[in-house]
């Protein structure tokens, strides 16, 4: 069986771990400072803040740009459903403007026809790795005077062409970007996350939230030779992450480049072998992306049945997902009324399918997705 991904831990990993349970100090301690310094060099972010998981990330990110009860952010509901959510837990309420149906990103010429008085920020995402049209995006967010936050939950290692240069997602080119180790990206910590900024006071703002807006951390009471009390002046959260996972992701971050590379082969390799069946789209890479293929999609030919593709190819032994979702059309967003049409953003979801990728791939493996592929696209 061939799985839809699959995480790349080694001996490494193991060890880090293992060293983190032996040392007296197993959660947001001196591994997880270390590995916020080395991803922030990494992606060549000013601040970079661990957190829980990415979802809780968005939440930190959302609060720091000023977003609560009776705002509006402006994002996609073709994401995954912790986009949209991020937005709720802050009381406010996601605005959904369609996608670009080449890159499946928010399409920026619909965001300023969706600007209300109560628009309070921008939340775009850099769908599976591919980034987004961020100058355009940014451009409205300066011109109304909104913050812009990046879901880079996917595009951990992906590049953008700035200002001439290639650049790594999560400088940020945007006010804040937010980062996933989930395993189902292409480096996990289990579950966790990273909020990167230039913004000095938000990434001050983050440290506080994330660890119950607790005043002096206890790392810092630990180390104390005085007494210190410590006190929670606003309302905090524990999206803290542990150690044990800190020092995974210090493993990860180690690997991280031969895996991109790894990751970029084989999407070109199954470009060039896909393009012989008729009718499939392949992805489309704008000039000032380069993605990090967290998942490689296809658009079906327009007979192919989605559901009748995927069961022919699990049949083949071969695992896929459909398209990214949309948030809109599940049962958590019943109550939620459209505003725009998001066309594009249902035709993805149910037209597209997702093929394995993982950097362990095998050329005899990604051959049998191809002729898996192939067959149930001409049944
Ligand atoms: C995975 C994902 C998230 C959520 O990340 P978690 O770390 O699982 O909370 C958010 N947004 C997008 C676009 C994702 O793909």
């Amino acid at each position: 069986m061939i799985p839809i991904a699959k995480p790349l831990m080694g001996e490494e990993e193991a060890d880090a771990a293992r060293r983190v349970i032996l040392s007296g100090w197993i959660t947001q301690g001196p591994e997880v400072a270390a590995f916020e310094k080395e991803f922030a060099a990494f992606v060549g972010a000013s601040h970079a803040c661990a957190v829980s998981n990415c979802t809780t990330a968005l939440h930190l990110a959302l609060l720091a740009a000023g977003v609560g009860p009776s705002d509006e952010v402006i994002t996609v509901s073709h994401s995954f459903i912790a986009t949209a959510n991020a937005v709720r837990y802050c009381g406010a309420t996601p605005v959904f403007i369609d996608v670009d149906a080449r890159t499946f990103n928010m399409d920026p010429a619909l965001i300023e026809q969706a600007i209300t008085a109560r628009t309070r920020a921008i939340l775009c995402v850099h769908q599976i790795g591919m980034p987004c049209d961020l100058a355009a995006i940014i451009a409205i967010g300066k011109r109304y005077g909104l913050p812009v936050i990046e879901d880079a939950a996917c595009a951990i290692g992906t590049e953008i062409r700035w200002n001439g240069v290639w650049e790594r997602i999560g400088k940020p080119h945007a006010d804040i970007a937010c980062f996933s180790f989930h395993p189902r990206k292409i480096a996990s910590t289990g579950d966790g996350g990273m909020i990167t900024t230039a913004n000095a006071e938000w990434d001050q703002k983050f440290r506080l939230l994330r660890q119950h807006a607790m005043s002096v951390p206890d790392t810092v009471r630990h180390g104390s030779s005085a007494v210190i009390f410590e006190s929670y002046p606003e309302l905090g959260y524990n999206y803290r992450m542990t150690d044990i996972q800190a020092a995974v992701g210090r493993e990860q971050l180690k690997r991280l480049p031969a895996i991109i590379k790894q990751r970029r082969a084989l999407a070109e390799e199954y470009t060039q072998r896909l393009a012989g069946i008729p009718g499939l789209g392949l992805p489309y890479e704008p000039d000032y992306a380069r993605s990090n293929w967290q998942s490689y999609c296809v658009r079906l030919p327009a007979k192919a049945d989605q559901r009748a593709v995927m069961q022919s190819m699990l049949d083949a032994g071969v695992s896929t997902r459909r398209g990214i979702m949309c948030s809109h059309r599940e049962g958590a967003y019943s109550g939620h009324s459209l505003r725009h049409s998001l066309k594009q953003s249902e035709l993805v979801q149910d037209r597209c399918v997702l093929i394995p990728l993982y950097s362990q791939m095998t050329s005899a493996e990604l051959g049998q997705v191809v002729d898996a592929l192939r067959v149930a696209c001409t049944a």
